[in-house]
C-alpha cells in the first residue's frame, strides 16, 4: 500500500537542470543526468508522493495519460526501490518511456489527484517515468524480446517516428516478419529531425533501433513509398509484398501566410526549414545554412515548436531572441471556467528554453516584415492583438 501521508512529507520537485551557462553552451540533455545517484535517490521520494488512488485519474485515458502508463504501480515499486518491476510495469503499456518522459506533455500530472489544487502539486509522474526507462538501461533490464513463434507473415510500415516504431515492436514481437519504410535518411521521423538534441539526444533513438533490430525488425531508409525518386516503392508492390501495412506518416504540411507584406524577404525561414538542418548538424552533416549565430531572431508563435526554435538559437549564438505569441498571458493559476480539473490546464508556463534569455512577447502579430535594400529581412512590424470574448464569455 502506497504511503498515504507522502504528499504532506515531500514537496514536488521537478527534474533538476544543468545551469543555464553551460546547457546554453552545449547541445546535450538540459536536465541532470536521471542515473545520477543523488537524483535517482530524489526520484524514489517522488513516487513516494503519490496516494495509490482509489480511482487513479492520472492513469485513465479521457483526460489524463491517453497511453494508460500503470502509473501508481510503477510509483510504488520505486518507492520501494523495485527498479527492475517498474521498468517491467512501464513498458507493459509503454514501448519507448525515455520518449514520452522526456517530451510528452504529461496530462497525466494535470489530472493526479493532487493537482485539484495548485498546492501541494501533482505528483512529479514525468519525472518518475523517464527515470525509471533510464534507470532500467542503465541496470540492465530493458533488453531485447524477439518472438518465440513466428507467423510467417510480412508487415510492412511505413514511417519511422515513434508511432511507426511502436507498432513495429509490437508486431514483430508477435512474431511477424517487420520492415519499417523511412523516406529520410536517418530513422526516426521528427524524433530525430525535429526535435532539438538539447531536448532529446539521438543517441537515445540509436539505442531502442539496436534493442529492434536485435528483435528482428528491417529498416529501410531512403525509400519514399509512393514516390518516384531513387529507391522508391511503389504502393502496388509494397501491397504485393506484405500481408498487411501500417501507415504512420506524419503531416509536414506547415501553416505559412504568404499574405504578409515581405514574407518574401530572405532570412524567414518555416520551423522545419530551420530545426531540421540544425539537428543534422548535430548528427555531423556538416553546417547548417541557417543559423542564428550573430543575428537577432524573432520567433511567430508561442508554442513549443517556436520554443524549440529559440532553444536552438541560443545555442546558436543569437544576439537576442523574441518570440511572439499572439494571444495574451494565460493566467498562473488553473481557473476552474475554463480548464477544470482533470482536463489539460490553460495555465502559463514557461519551458525551459525561455528560461536561457530573450523574451516573450503576448497578445502581439506581425503586421508586416520590412526589407533591406538587398532583399533581406531588417526589422518586423508588430501590432497588439485584442481577443474579443462572444456573450458568453467566450474567445
Ligand atoms: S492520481 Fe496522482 S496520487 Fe493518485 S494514483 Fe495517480 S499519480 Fe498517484
Amino acid at each position: 500500500m502506497a504511503d498515504p501521508r507522502g504528499f504532506l512529507k515531500y514537496e514536488r520537485q521537478d527534474n533538476p537542470k544543468r545551469p543555464i551557462e553551460e546547457r546554453r553552451a552545449d547541445w546535450h540533455e538540459l536536465y541532470a543526468p536521471l542515473t545520477d545517484p543523488a537524483v535517482r535517490e530524489g526520484t524514489v521520494t517522488q513516487a513516494a508522493r503519490c496516494m495509490d488512488c482509489g480511482i487513479p485519474f492520472c492513469h485513465s485515458g479521457g483526460a489524463g495519460c491517453p497511453l494508460g502508463n500503470l502509473i501508481p504501480e510503477w510509483n510504488d515499486h520505486v518507492r520501494r526501490g523495485e527498479w527492475a518491476r517498474a521498468t517491467e510495469r512501464l513498458h507493459a503499456t509503454n514501448n519507448f518511456p525515455e520518449f514520452t518522459g522526456a517530451l510528452c506533455p504529461a496530462p497525466c500530472e494535470a489530472a493526479c489527484v493532487l493537482s485539484i489544487t495548485s498546492q501541494p502539486g501533482p505528483v512529479a509522474i514525468k519525472r518518475v517515468e523517464w527515470s525509471i526507462a533510464e534507470v532500467g538501461w542503465a541496470d540492465g533490464h530493458v533488453v531485447p524480446q524477439p518472438p518465440s513463434n513466428r507467423t510467417g507473415r510480412r508487415v510492412a510500415v511505413v514511417g519511422s517516428g515513434p508511432a511507426g516504431l511502436a507498432a513495429a515492436q509490437q508486431l514483430t514481437r508477435a512474431g511477424h516478419d517487420v520492415t519499417v519504410y523511412e523516406r529520410d535518411d536517418r530513422l526516426g521521423g521528427l524524433m530525430r529531425y525535429g526535435i532539438p538534441e538539447y531536448k532529446f539526444e539521438k543517441w537515445e533513438l540509436d539505442r531502442r533501433l539496436e534493442q529492434m533490430r536485435a528483435e528482428g525488425t528491417h529498416f529501410v531508409v531512403h525509400c519514399e513509398v509512393g514516390g518516384d525518386g531513387e529507391g522508391a516503392l511503389s504502393v502496388e508492390r509494397l501491397r504485393a509484398e506484405h500481408d498487411a501495412v501500417v501507415l504512420a506518416v506524419g503531416a509536414l504540411q506547415s501553416r505559412d501566410d504568404r499574405t504578409i507584406e515581405g514574407r518574401d524577404l530572405e532570412g524567414i525561414h518555416l520551423a522545419m526549414e530551420y530545426l531540421v538542418p540544425a539537428n543534422r548538424e548535430c548528427e555531423g552533416d556538416g553546417p547548417s545554412p541557417f543559423t542564428a549565430r550573430g543575428k537577432h531572431v524573432v520567433i511567430i508563435g508561442g508554442g513549443d515548436t517556436g520554443a524549440d526554435c529559440y532553444g536552438t538559437a541560443t545555442r546558436q549564438g543569437a544576439i537576442g531572441v523574441h518570440q511572439l505569441d499572439q494571444y495574451p498571458p494565460p493566467p498562473q493559476t488553473r481557473q476552474d471556467s475554463r480548464s477544470p480539473w482533470t482536463t489539460w490546464p490553460y495555465v502559463f508556463r514557461t519551458p525551459p528554453a525561455l528560461e536561457e534569455g530573450g523574451e516573450r512577447l503576448f497578445a502581439t502579430a506581425v503586421q508586416r516584415f520590412v526589407g533591406d535594400d538587398r532583399g533581406h529581412v531588417r526589422a518586423v512590424e508588430l501590432s497588439s492583438v485584442e481577443v474579443r470574448k462572444d456573450a458568453d464569455g467566450r474567445r
